[in-house]
């Protein structure tokens, strides 16, 4: 039997996702850990590459609210120098009587806005049983915080021949986060993005606290790539030009922007989400903190 003094060791090893003996240890993450495979993944999302020397720039509103409003959110972070729009049609509200996204008819609105101006799209899925339906009309599947751990739809969307986002849940330690996107790898889909986007901690100040550690951390211990969002990492607008570029700093692959032509007229998230004016000026300025650390931002159009 077991004494209580090895159960204690071995609960400790768990906690740190550590398997086998003490010499040359094995992440329990095997296929994501960057032990078990040293190149560096590069996602492929139709075309547009994360984990490449090109930072992958990503922003749209929190919602797709109409046909038109998408469309000309798409319109302006394009030419400000977006690569992938983002959008949420299904979403994860904390109260079931705030909206809930447009489902169908906003992932169509996407779509439309995608083919019109030649972004990328990354879209959410929280139900295992909308994969199939949003992998129809989305370049890349969004796996939100809420559901980092919903391990039925991690293995539903590690089934696809999309890529994933992946969101870190606002809880949740490297080590679990690590383990969610193996559950995504082990069903065959090594195109996972890591994305730190806040986790809850003492500043009741700012609706999360960006964990900037992440990055460095994440990077070291895996080759997927991993992008940060200051829009939800914060939960305050006046703060995401300040921690984009403390993301690029510290070697973010790309990050993910709430973005909206009216920020306070967002359907959701409007207080940490920036008009396209400022977003065009944040492209600019990352450009300088780009190059200081061997990377750089696309150009626009
Ligand atoms: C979002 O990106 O709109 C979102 C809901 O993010 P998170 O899952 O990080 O809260
Ligand atoms: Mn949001």
């Amino acid at each position: 039997m077991a004494s209580i003094e090895d159960s204690a060791k071995a609960e400790g090893k768990a906690s740190a996702g550590l398997v086998g003996g003490s010499a040359g240890q094995i992440p329990a993450y095997r296929l994501v850990s960057r032990s078990a495979r040293p190149v560096m993944t590069v996602v492929d999302i139709a075309g547009v590459k994360v984990g490449h020397t090109e930072i992958a720039v990503i922003a749209g509103p929190c919602s797709v609210e109409s046909a038109e409003q998408i469309l000309r959110i798409a319109r302006e972070v394009k030419a400000a120098g977006a690569t992938i729009l983002r959008g949420g049609a299904f979403k994860p509200r904390t109260s079931p009587y705030d909206f809930q996204g447009l489902g169908e008819a906003g992932l169509e609105y996407l779509r439309a806005a995608s083919d019109q101006t030649g972004l990328r799209v990354v879209t959410e899925v929280v139900d295992p049983r909308d994969v199939e339906l949003v992998s129809g009309y989305a370049d890349c599947l969004q796996i939100g915080a809420r559901n980092m751990q919903n391990y039925p739809l991690l293995c539903e969307v590690g089934r696809v021949a999309k890529p994933v986002l992946l969101k870190r849940g606002i809880s949740a330690t490297y080590t679990e986060f690590l383990l969610a996107a193996e559950y995504v790898v082990a069903q065959g889909n090594e195109q996972v993005i890591l994305c730190e986007r806040g986790i809850r901690a003492l500043s009741s100040e700012l609706r999360f606290t960006l964990d900037l550690s992440a990055v460095p951390y994440l990077k070291e211990e895996t080759h997927l790539p991993v992008i940060v969002d200051p829009s939800h990492g914060t939960g305050s607008a006046r703060l995401v030009a300040a921690m984009s570029r403390a993301a690029i700093a510290c070697g973010a692959d790309g990050l993910i922007v709430e973005t909206h032509y009216s920020p306070g007229d967002s359907i959701s998230d409007a207080t940490q989400t920036i008009s396209t004016i400022e977003f065009a000026r944040l492209v600019k300025e990352l450009s300088a903190v780009a190059e200081a650390v061997g990377r750089r931002v696309p150009l626009g159009s």
